[in-house]
């Protein structure tokens, strides 16, 4: 059984790890391999190595530093293909759907590939007689990645190509789950001419988790997955004094209006709801179909969860492969039948849909929910759509915001007012106005309100820049100045 090794000071290490966790193929349910579990003192090697390169990192010229990054995005478009095949048979998603995810997460390399534009700093010239005064800012030192399973590539790319670019060394802890593309994305690095110790990966759980939010040489920690683990890391981390960016869950409502084109929002919802079997942070998980549009959008609903082809993740037929999990499906299906207990009606069973031996249950489709059920307040983080009927566009906003998630909502409509009204009144994040899955591009930045985002940072775009770097004011006063006379007949280059 292959065993999947930690990536310290540009070389595959086991360090001092001797536990492991089994890492499945989905679609069988059966383990593949295992990876190892960092100790503390694995973290610790791993941040010696960031600490120690970070002295020459940070003080890197730009014009190198964007260089490993073109040549990092390059190979990222070379690997694709192997890429997602790793991602997929590890998580379970479709092949197509990982290809998605590194075409997201390499967005942000190119963003990155412009980082010198965003790290321009200010100059005001003359603030008194023969004074001036600029800003630049400079990076933290060693950061570091903690990340879910669901995209286990887009979610670091979200971190580490903005952390690194800007000058600090980086220390990824992605998820036990499906760890396999961090190592490669690794070795790519490597290639890229990133040097040793700049990008490193510790597998683990708990225990590295904490040593990472206890560790006094880590300046800061960005962190993706559950609203639970969310709090407990911005709090721990917070209070050994670094900063902390700490992204959680999501329950996303996509409101449906009556002058909507219900084709259009069926085929959207049903993508947005059941792709990657639901495990998405901006999965719609919720409908909420306003005044008498309701009955025709959960037919329609009904029609295509129905049609959605669920299988393994490496057959080009399917669209929808297994959860990640033997407990995640036994989640999935509890949670269908706690709404039904519970009284709302279940238009679509996916456990009668399910295929396969794996981990494999089928698009459920439960309509007539309130927000006091279970299958509402939870985030199943699965294939089940829920609908809730509402008599009017204030009534559908009302309990958008009455739900303690606000990472992603969507809105069906022809009508350009309803649309303002909604994006101004919703608090939430991300909007979408007729799409389903409205992720920002990465020149912008990534976060919800509320449970959605612990603390006050959203992730890569400007406010990564922001995140990871820190800001100098200089006043400056040039009495006398003497300057070289020495001048080279070469064109300027920058080294
Ligand atoms: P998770 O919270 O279980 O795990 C995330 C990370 O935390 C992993 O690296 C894991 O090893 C670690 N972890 C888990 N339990 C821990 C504990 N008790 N102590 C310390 N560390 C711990 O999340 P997941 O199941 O991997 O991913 C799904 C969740 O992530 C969903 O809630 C989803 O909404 C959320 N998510 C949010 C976003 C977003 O942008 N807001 C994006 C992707 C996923």
């Amino acid at each position: 059984m292959k065993t999947i090794e930690h990536w310290i000071n540009g070389t595959a290490t086991s360090a001092g790890s001797v536990r492991t966790a089994p890492v499945f193929d989905p679609a069988t349910g059966r383990q593949q391999a295992a990876v190892l579990l960092a100790e503390r003192s694995d973290v610790d090697t791993a941040v010696a190595a960031a600490a120690k390169a970070f002295d020459a990192w940070g003080d890197t010229s730009l014009s190198q530093r964007i260089r490993v990054m073109f040549a990092f995005r390059e190979l990222l478009v070379k690997h694709e293909d192997e890429l997602a095949r790793i991602i997929s048979a590890e998580h379970g998603k479709v092949v197509d759907d990982a290809r998605g995810e590194i075409v997201r997460g390499r967005e942000v390399v190119e963003y990155a590939c412009g980082i010198a534009d965003a790290l321009k700093g200010g100059f005001s010239d003359q603030v008194s007689r023969d004074v001036d005064v600029h800003s630049f800012r400079q990076p933290l030192g060693v950061v570091a990645g903690i990340t879910p399973f669901n995209f286990p590539i887009m979610v670091p790319l979200w971190m580490h190509p903005i952390a690194i670019a800007t000058g600090n060394t980086f220390v990824l802890k992605p998820s036990e789950r499906d760890p396999s593309a961090s190592n490669l994305v690794a070795e790519l690095y490597a290639e890229a001419g990133l040097p040793d110790g700049v990008f490193n990966v510790v597998h683990g759980d708990k225990t590295a988790v904490d040593a990472i939010l206890d560790h006094p040489d880590i300046d800061a920690v960005s962190f993706v997955g559950s609203t639970q683990i969310a709090k407990y890391v911005h709090e721990r981390a917070t209070a050994t004094g670094k900063r902390v960016q700490a992204l959680g869950g999501a329950k996303n409502h996509a409101v449906v209006l009556p002058d909507a084109d219900l084709e259009f929002a069926a085929n959207h919802l049903t993508a947005a709801a059941f792709g990657s079997a639901g495990q998405r942070c901006m999965a719609i998980s919720v409908a909420v179909a306003v005044g008498d549009t309701a009955d025709a959008l959960v037919e329609t609903l009904a029609r295509k969860a129905r049609d959605v082809k669920v299988g393994p993740g490496d057959d080009p037929a399917s669209e929808m492969g297994p959860v990640i999990t033997e407990a995640a499906k036994q989640r999935v299906e509890n949670a269908v039948a706690g709404a039904k207990a519970q009284g709302a009606v279940v238009v679509v069973d996916g456990r009668e849909l399910a295929t396969g031996p794996g981990f494999f249950t089928g698009p459920s489709l439960v309509d007539r929910v309130t927000p006091r059920m279970d299958v509402y307040r939870e985030e199943i983080f699965g294939p089940v759509l829920a609908v809730v009927r509402a008599a009017s566009i204030d009534e559908a906003i009302a309990i958008v915001n009455a739900n303690p998630y606000g990472n992603g909502t969507a809105l069906f409509t022809a009508s350009g007012e309803s649309a303002r009204r909604f994006q101004r009144a919703v608090k939430v994040g991300m909007i979408g106005v007729n799409v389903p899955v409205p992720v920002p591009m990465s020149y912008y930045s990534f976060g919800g309100w509320k449970d959605s985002l612990i603390g006050d940072s959203p992730i890569h775009g400007p406010e990564g820049v922001r995140f990871y770097t820190r800001p100098k004011v200089v006043t400056t006063r040039w009495p006398q100045v003497t300057q070289s006379i020495e001048a080279a007949f070469n064109f300027p280059t920058s080294s």
